[in-house]
């Protein structure tokens, strides 16, 4: 790890911890007016501590000023474009934030009788239309609380409808192009997991396809359009192979911001499905905040949905937890309520004419990538790119400069590095997601970029291999921080 004077007009910043000392603190309490309890007679003296070793102690404007500038350091949304392929993320316009902000919605408590909390019941019930609406699907669920733990709920529906058939069957099939949580997600469900290997245009080999699937396999689990960007365009009749074996279509929705508003997966054969509210509908994600992932069903899938279910009645709504089907709760009350409250914002600002748009924008931005990068970097499948393009490192490989340096080197340029090495059918993979949120001046900023570390890895390969040069901290050794952690501060 290299530690170098920083070029940025604020500071270095040491741990809480270096800034620490004895007796400082920043706060004050008023004057006791209550009389005082004896606290180990209260608490016990088993829960007491004389003194937390190592706690910081820290003034005030040293607490302030620490995170203030550790946040500086961050990269983020607001700051600059984040090309990470397969996470959508887009800027998140702030009227969402507004209306999560609203006191009715905010402070709402998840046991606030049924009578009190009617808005809020209707705020999720709103979505779950807009949600069937845009999916083409029968019946939504708002509980699962991400894109992974809807997977899981997804094929748990599954498992619970072929059970109820007489067989829960025993395998799932994933393509080869598939995000890790798809085999981990079948895995989990008690499924063996097969491979299908995608053919030379990246998409899912019929052939292959018909000889795998029996009336062993519950479910093929795969991603549209898939990780290569690419629009899997045997989908139908992907559908009516599985259909023709009982066997049920799952749809990771984590792409749907190359499809909303344009194509519908009920439309196209999708039994169950998940979306990831957070990154196709603008909720700010990263850094492990909250998130949602909301399941759509056909028909057939409806009756085992997590309870409570959301019933209709006249002019009120309630919740159903009468359905005897049901795979039961999979989360703690109804979901992840800001979320869903940020995610309608965003829908009901966009409006039916809106969505499309977006996701024309997030195409065409893409694609202008694609097309002005394309002269410098591999693109290893040709098939047209809907939102996100995904080129190889095949060129500049050859002068020892791989995915990960090129990436690296895009942090001295100001840029977020795009998604290094997935998906992991294409060697050396760079995965570039604009969205479209960007304009056409902060994409041509990182073309730009690109281009220069292009030719910077044909003048100066050692540059590329041994960057960030601009950052406080250096190139790490990843190898080693992976197998030899230092998870604690040790005093010095
Ligand atoms: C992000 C993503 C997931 C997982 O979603 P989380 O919300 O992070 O759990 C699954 N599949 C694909 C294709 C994704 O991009």
């Amino acid at each position: 790890m290299i530690q170098k004077a920083s070029t940025h007009v604020n500071q270095n910043e040491p741990l809480l911890f270096e800034r620490s000392s004895a007796g400082k603190n920043g706060y004050q309490l008023p004057p006791l007016d209550v009389p005082a309890v004896d606290p180990e007679q209260v608490l016990g003296a088993a829960n007491l501590r004389d003194s937390i070793e190592d706690l910081p102690e820290v003034s005030e404007v040293e607490a302030i000023r620490h995170f203030t500038r550790l946040s500086t350091w961050n990269y983020a949304i607001d700051l600059g474009l984040y090309p990470l392929g397969s996470c959508t993320m887009k800027y998140n316009p702030r009227v969402n934030e507004r209306v999560a902000g609203i006191d009715g919605l905010a402070w709402a408590h998840p046991y606030q009788p049924e009578a009190l909390a009617q808005g809020g019941m209707r705020v999720m019930a709103a979505l779950e239309d807009a949600l069937t609406e845009i999916t083409g699907m029968d019946a939504v669920t708002l509980q699962p609380a991400a894109g992974a733990h809807g997977e899981l709920t997804g094929i748990l529906l599954v498992r619970a409808l072929l059970e109820s058939r007489g067989n829960p069957r025993k395998r799932i099939l994933v393509p080869d192009s598939a995000h890790g949580t798809n085999p981990a997600t079948a895995a989990m469900a008690g499924y063996t997991v097969q491979d299908i290997k995608s053919d030379n245009r990246g998409m899912v080999d019929l052939e292959t396809l018909e000889s795998l699937v029996t009336d062993e396999v519950a479910a093929l689990m795969i991603t549209n359009p898939n990780t290569l960007g690419v629009f899997e365009s045997n989908i139908i009749r992907i559908a009516e192979i599985l259909h023709a074996k009982g066997t049920m279509l799952y749809m990771d929705g984590a792409n749907m911001n190359a499809l909303v508003g344009i194509a519908r997966p009920g439309d196209f054969g999708v039994d169950v499905m998940h979306l990831n509210l957070h990154k196709t509908f603008s909720t700010p994600h990263g850094g492990g905040g909250p998130g949602s992932g909301p399941v759509a069903v056909k028909k057939h899938l409806e009756p085992f949905l997590p309870v409570p279910r959301l019933r209709r009645e006249a002019d009120t709504l309630a919740w159903n937890y009468d359905l005897p089907s049901s795979i039961g709760k999979v989360r703690a009350f109804y979901g992840n309520f800001g979320v869903l409250v940020r995610a309608l914002a965003y829908i009901l600002a966009h409006g039916g004419d809106g969505l499309p748009n977006a996701t024309g924008d997030a195409v065409l931005n893409a694609n202008y990538i694609r097309k002005r990068l394309e002269p410098y970097f591999e693109l290893p499948h040709k098939e047209p790119t809907m939102h996100e393009v995904v080129f190889s490192d095949e060129r500049q490989a050859k002068l020892g400069v791989r995915t990960g340096d090129l990436a690296k080197r895009l942090i001295d340029y100001g840029f977020h590095p795009y998604t290094v090495s997935f998906p992991m059918i294409v060697h050396g993979a760079l995965m570039i997601e604009p969205t479209e949120t960007e304009s056409k001046l902060e994409l041509d900023l990182f073309i730009d970029a690109m281009i220069s570390i292009a030719a910077e890895a044909e003048s100066d390969p050692q540059l590329v291999r041994t960057a960030p040069h601009n950052t406080r901290i250096g190139r790490v050794d990843e190898v080693l921080a992976a197998r030899k952690p230092v998870l604690r501060w040790q005093r010095k």
